[in-house]
């Protein structure tokens, strides 16, 4: 047992100098390993941390359920591989996009934008729009969007910008009808 009166099972000395009885065995003949025996959790959990310290392997908290796991394919995952709640699918596949409504549903500049962006995009596919306009439009909102959110931009003067994208682009359509 840890023995909180010994100040050697604390520290770095507990955790990477405190010795692990070792031997070596045959593991399937003729290979020959080394093993571990190791009779305590604390022992256990500090054999742990040691191997994946000592192997690089890296811990990351799920930015969609909170849990942690081990990126398996990218060391910058931010999501696991757990299926999430009831949508039968994992958090690598729909964490960006919950994320992305959570933000969205949380900040009215997030809203705003969302909402022209879908009414201006939905004008690419009825041809109203072209592709270039869109991406025209989609450059200089952004910009904006993020001037906004940093509080460099009211947010009054930001919806009234896009208002007038769309009446503009209302009042072109009418002219060439
Ligand atoms: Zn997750």
């Amino acid at each position: 047992m840890l023995d909180i009166a010994n100040e050697r099972d604390f520290g770095e000395y507990f955790f990477f100098e405190k010795p692990f009885k070792a031997f070596y065995g045959l593991v399937k003949e003729p290979e020959v390993a080394e093993l571990y025996e190791i009779d305590e959790i604390n022992d256990l959990l500090r054999f742990e941390l040691i191997k994946m310290i000592e192997h690089s392997v890296f811990i990351k908290k799920c930015k969609n359920c909170g849990w942690y796991f081990i990126p398996n394919r990218r060391q910058d995952a931010e999501y696991c591989d757990c299926s999430f709640g009831e949508t039968g699918k994992k958090c690598s596949e729909i964490g960006a996009m919950l994320r992305y409504e959570r933000k969205v549903a949380e900040n009215p500049v997030w809203e705003v934008y969302k909402r022209n962006y879908r009414w201006q995009n939905s004008r690419t596919r009825t041809k109203k729009m072209t592709q270039a306009e869109f991406l025209q439009w989609s450059e200089e909102a952004s910009p904006k969007r993020d001037e906004c959110l940093a509080g460099k931009l009211p947010f009054d003067e930001y919806v009234a910008w896009l208002e007038r994208g769309r009446i503009r682009k209302a009042r072109e359509k009418r002219d060439t009808q």
